[in-house]
């Protein structure tokens, strides 16, 4: 080969804003290593100091004069090389949610550098024995009694353990060296993967899919067989028979040679869920979660590369296992919100999916009990097929669900936190040595004020959003900044009790004690699951019955099964439904049907109390009827008029600096920039902001944010790509940092 190959790098320092690549010469003896993806060490600037980097293109031509381009130092070996498509897929990433293309490779690489992989050495016999045997006694004669311990167990087998052998018969490294020299032996090593799931028993039953579960099947395989790729949304109540469902589709993708990506929100992921599919598909499963090291992870990746495995479960990050033969993505529990990353790009785990799936010729399945609004309101426009399981698979009635009016219980004169129906359920269930699970809805808590009379909550008159008490005694609208004063009345009905509300866990732990002396109380959340394994401890035992009333946030009501809970009674309702956040009404609506669907699992007839001061309010109507349908249509309804996501886009732009005034003129220029640039192309986004955000200090650091609404989303990144270049080349931002979050799911 005459001509010179050359490699485009992109380098790997993400706080200077190098978001381009460079040209660097590839060295004969790197020809076949620099591969796109590899990671690559690099002279960089004037003072050629050496950095990393990653190989993104490769060409045959120089794009500036050959003497100017330097040579790469080296390939770095075994380091993980990202596949091409993941390049692809961290660019459109980086395009799509922002932020700069490393950001973006450093979310698809397994892990950001390669670990040291655990090494199986053995130490092999070579040569024939006789020889051996010759050269054992001439050893002995001379007396060299490491050799000779080492020659005589060499005699017996022909393979021994390398540690094992060093340390049990005390032989030094030049003695190894020797054996080598006089080719006696070779050390072979092999690499040992972890793997991380410990298992015991395997007892896969055949289970006969029933009608609506088989029709999923065979209308998925079918089209899949017929080379269409679709994106699939099963939307069955908890119970359903989902699982069963994905795991006979995905023997069918995995027989026909390819592998698939199992998406499950980390808090779901429990031994029982991966033990169901290591059931079914023993060792070709594998598993990621935040748990495990960023070695564990390697080595799951190696595995998954390596066509080891088939099958990769795990939580967000899964999605970028480095599967060569792809042929199926699927998500459960699509609605949740850790499926957005929160950091940057902060990327939803479908929207990448369903780009991974198209690079890479896979399909993708959804599934959900409470379907979010965007991916429910693409079925209805055709982008994704609907199904629809509508039973428990193992015949259980729905639970019973009560809604209490807390505006009544105070009119009767109980101001207690548990209304009469609640604490005459508990006494029942607690005499019929029943469990119960009592839940706080603490998700959002962040001092919406309410009226403890008429129900009235104190909201923008901008922004149709709850306002946020402030401990200066001011309300704040998180999305636009309007701020009032509190009011001492009620604006409506004049009462004077109208408060900021909230109910922690402990407190409602302690008035439980207090209610129900005689009860066995466990309390379950942030505080008490701080130290390793608190969750699982927790569970274990109120699941073996060594309490009779579990209190919880949000954690307990997702995923687990206790036959013997028949009462689930939520305090308040309506502290998400007025979160600060235009999807507070969706929230609430999964968060409620969860919650009544840990009632009454098996035997046992659940029943389930909704306490709230809006029983009139749609999402707990629906939530109380199961009828997502109803809840959809409201909701929409709402989202249309409001223009909130999926009924158009939202690009929230975050300045932050630890100067106050910093930030403050910055976000200024940034919203002039951005008025000049829609009017001089003609686009006609509202932009709402500039303001404080709604945590307006955190750690010290001032943020300040406008949100800006659109339909189409490629408008957004129009004005992201804009703003980003306008940040970063104007010079006029010093000390300050700007980030995108596309359609925000969590609050700023
Ligand atoms: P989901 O994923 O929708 O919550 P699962 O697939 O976990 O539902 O099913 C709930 C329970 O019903 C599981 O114990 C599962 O083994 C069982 N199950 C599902 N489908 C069937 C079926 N066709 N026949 C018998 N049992 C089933
Ligand atoms: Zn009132
Ligand atoms: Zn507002």
């Amino acid at each position: 080969m005459s001509y010179q190959r050359y490699a485009d790098i992109i380098i790997d320092i993400s706080h200077e804003n190098l978001d381009k690549t460079y040209q660097y010469a590839i060295p004969e003896e790197y020809l076949s290593t620099a591969v796109i993806g590899a990671p690559v060490i690099v002279p960089f600037g004037l003072g050629n100091r050496t950095i990393n980097g990653y190989i993104v293109g490769l060409s045959n031509e120089p794009k500036i004069s050959v003497e100017k381009i330097k040579s790469i130092s080296s390939v770095l070996e075994g380091a993980p090389v990202i596949e091409s498509h993941l390049i692809y897929l961290a660019y459109w990433m980086k395009e799509h949610f922002g932020g700069t293309m490393n950001d973006a490779l450093k979310t698809v690489m397994p892990v950001k550098r390669a670990v040291k992989i655990k090494e199986k050495r053995s130490i092999v016999l070579i040569k024939p024995i006789d020889e051996v045997e010759l050269i054992y006694e001439e050893q002995k004669r001379k007396n060299n009694a490491a050799r000779v311990r080492i020659l005589q167990a060499l005699l017996k087998t022909d393979r021994l353990d390398y540690d094992n052998t060093l340390r049990d018969f005390n032989i030094s490294r030049p003695t190894i060296t020797w054996l080598i020299e006089n080719d006696i032996i070779k050390v072979e090593s092999k690499q040992l993967y972890r793997n991380p799931i410990d298992k015991q028993d395997s007892k896969f039953n055949n289970i006969s899919l029933y009608d609506e579960q088989q029709r999923i099947v065979d209308t998925v395989i079918k089209e899949y067989n017929e080379g269409k790729r679709n994106t699939y949304l099963i939307h069955g109540i908890t119970g359903s028979g989902k699982t069963e469902v994905y795991m006979e589709i995905i023997s069918e993708v995995v027989a026909s040679g390819k592998q698939v990506i199992v998406l499950i929100p980390e808090i779901a992921l429990t031994y029982q869920t991966v033990n169901r599919f290591y059931d079914r598909f023993g060792e070709r499963i594998s598993i990621l979660n935040s748990r495990m090291s960023d070695g564990e992870r390697y080595d799951q990746s190696l595995r998954a590369k390596r066509g080891e495995v088939d099958i990769m479960i795990g939580p967000r990050s899964a999605l970028f296992t480095p599967f060569k033969n792809l042929g199926l993505i699927i998500i459960d529990e699509e609605h949740e919100g850790s499926y957005k990353s929160e950091t940057t790009p902060k990327y939803h785990a479908v929207e990448v999916a369903r780009k991974r799936a198209q690079l890479t010729g896979a399909f993708v399945i959804l599934g959900s009990a409470t379907p979010s609004l965007e991916s429910y309101s693409r079925c209805a426009s055709g982008e994704y097929k609907l199904f629809k399981l509508t039973k428990r698979a193992k015949e259980a009635s729905p639970p019973k669900v009560w809604i209490v009016d807390l505006k009544e219980e105070l009119k009767q004169k109980n101001r207690s936190i548990f209304s009469r129906r609640l604490k005459e359920l508990m006494d029942e269930k607690l005499r019929r040595r029943e469990q119960i699970m009592l839940f706080i809805n603490r998700r959002g808590y962040s001092g919406f004020v309410s009226c403890r009379s008429c129900g009235h909550v104190m909201k923008c008159t901008h922004c149709d959003i709850s306002l946020t008490s402030h401990t200066n005694g001011r309300l704040i609208c998180h999305y636009c900044g309007y701020e009032e004063a509190m009011p001492n009345l009620c604006p409506v009905c004049g009462s004077k009790y109208i408060a900021a509300f909230g109910t922690g866990t402990q407190k409602v732990e302690d008035l439980v004690k207090r209610e129900f002396p005689n009860a066995r109380v466990l309390r379950m959340d942030a505080d008490t699951t701080k130290n390793k394994g608190g969750h699982h401890r927790i569970l274990s035992a109120f699941a073996n019955h060594k309490a009779d009333i579990l209190v919880g946030t949000q954690m307990i009501v997702k995923g687990h099964d206790f036959p013997l809970v028949s009462l689930v009674g939520i305090i308040a309702a309506d502290l998400s439904l007025y979160a600060g956040d235009y999807r507070s009404g969706e929230i609430t609506f999964q968060l409620l049907s969860q919650a009544a669907g840990r009632a009454g699992r098996d035997a046992i007839p659940g029943e389930v109390v909704i306490q709230t001061y809006h029983p009139e309010h749609y999402s707990i109507i629906t939530a109380a009827e199961g009828n997502y349908e109803e809840f959809y249509e409201q909701e929409m309804l709402y989202r249309r008029l409001m223009q909130y996501p999926p009924a158009a886009h939202i690009l929230l732009v975050l300045v932050t600096s630890k100067e106050e005034d910093k930030a403050e003129k910055s976000i200024k220029h940034v919203c002039d920039a951005l008025k000049e640039y829609i009017t001089a192309n003609r686009i006609s986004s509202r932009i709402i902001g500039p303001a404080p955000a709604g945590i307006a200090k955190a750690k010290d650091i001032y943020r300040r944010v406008i949100y800006i609404k659109d339909e189409e989303y490629e408008v957004l990144i129009g004005i992201k790509n804009y703003l980003e270049g306008y940040f970063n080349y104007s010079g006029q931002f010093t000390g300050c940092n700007l980030q995108f979050d596309f359609d925000p799911m969590s609050s700023y």
